[in-house]
């Protein structure tokens, strides 16, 4: 079931760092970005000192940890990784910063789950390379401040609009990351396959990353299926019989909707009558988070042109009726 969803599962998690571009000039796509952190890169590296704290935001599997990682590579330096979620207490903010070795990368995914109390700590310590460890409780508590070395915070969010107004003001650079046209995701396809030392055929990868939602993620992902399927049912090649075969038995639909994805769609239409219906009723009719609708399936089907977002909620559009084979209820006004 979690074929399709971007979120890693633990043995991707292992085969996809093995497919990780390790430099810039590997990463694929998004070539804005690219180029804006190689200037704000090259030009820490030439004065010799630590870059600006870098914001990276977009849906999931588009290749923010892996930007992050390439950062620390290209300035030669360790990385931290954490997430906002680890980071419930100022205390566990300050265990970390506290170890920080001077030019370090300090990665934290899902920066707009780092709890209140410990984002004060991170506003001063990123501007000022200070933490106030705090000793004691109640009235006779004292703050000690510690001097941070330099370091480099990379924060990564699938929510832009959530970061309060001071956190996002302490990065320097905030790189946006979209979703990959088909010929870069056939790029990334390309690589992979190479990393892989299977041989992809050209219809094949034409055929997966039409399939794969924008996502590099999920084009490595369906590559392996289609790897399976031919290693086992075929002669090896990744070809474009193997490809649909796979993707068929895998139940990809043909514009690379996943589970979330249509159960979405479904409610919003079959229960709801095509809307307009608020997130968090939505959320609750496919059993999910309303933040996880929100970042993972949202971005997607809007861009798809697939879900609509009114102020009054979403809905249904003339293409999501289509898409289900269903007939717009008469009178439905788009
Ligand atoms: P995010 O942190 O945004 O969820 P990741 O950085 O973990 O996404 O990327 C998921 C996978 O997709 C990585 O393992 C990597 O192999 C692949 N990937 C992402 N972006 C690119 C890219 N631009 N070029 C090649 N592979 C990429």
């Amino acid at each position: 079931a979690r074929l399709l969803s971007s979120a890693a599962g633990v043995d991707d998690r292992l085969v996809e760092g093995a497919l990780r571009p390790q430099m810039l000039a590997e990463f694929v796509g998004q070539q804005v970005v690219r180029e804006q952190l190689s200037l704000v890169l090259d030009a820490a590296k030439a004065r010799g000192s630590v870059p600006d704290h870098i914001l990276l935001s977009g849906p999931p599997g588009l290749g923010k940890t892996t930007l992050a990682m390439i950062v620390a590579h290209e300035l030669n330096q360790p990385l931290r990784v954490t997430s906002g979620p680890a980071i419930q207490h100022a205390g566990d903010l300050a265990a970390v910063l506290s170890s920080l070795t001077e030019g370090e990368v300090l990665f934290v995914d899902e920066i707009h789950r780092v709890a209140r109390p410990a984002e004060e700590m991170l506003y001063v310590a990123m501007e000022d390379f200070r933490v106030d460890v705090v000793v004691g409780k109640g009235p006779g508590a004292t703050a000690i401040p510690l001097d941070l070395p330099p370091f480099t915070l990379v924060g990564a969010t699938t929510r832009a609009g959530m970061l309060p107004g001071p956190l996002r003001d302490r990065f320097g650079f905030t790189g946006h990351l979209d979703f990959y046209a088909p010929e870069e995701l056939e790029q990334v396809l390309r690589r992979s396959a190479e990393l892989l030392g299977v041989e992809l055929t050209p219809e094949a990868a034409v055929e997966i990353s039409g399939r794969s939602r924008g996502t590099p993620r999920i084009a490595n992902r369906l590559l392996r299926r289609v790897r399976d399927w031919a290693q086992v049912r075929g002669d090896g090649t990744l070809d474009l019989t193997a490809a649909r075969a796979a993707l068929e038995v895998y139940a990809v639909d043909a514009r690379g909707l996943d589970r979330l994805d249509r159960s979405v769609l479904e409610a919003l239409c079959r229960r709801f009558g095509g809307g307009p219906v608020g997130l968090s009723t939505l959320a609750v009719a496919v059993g999910e988070e309303p933040e996880t609708v929100e970042t993972v399936s949202e971005p997607f089907l809007v861009r798809e042109g697939l879900l609509g977002r009114t102020p009054r909620g979403r809905i249904a559009t003339p293409a999501t009726w289509e898409h289900l084979g269903l007939a717009a209820p008469a009178g439905f006004a788009w």
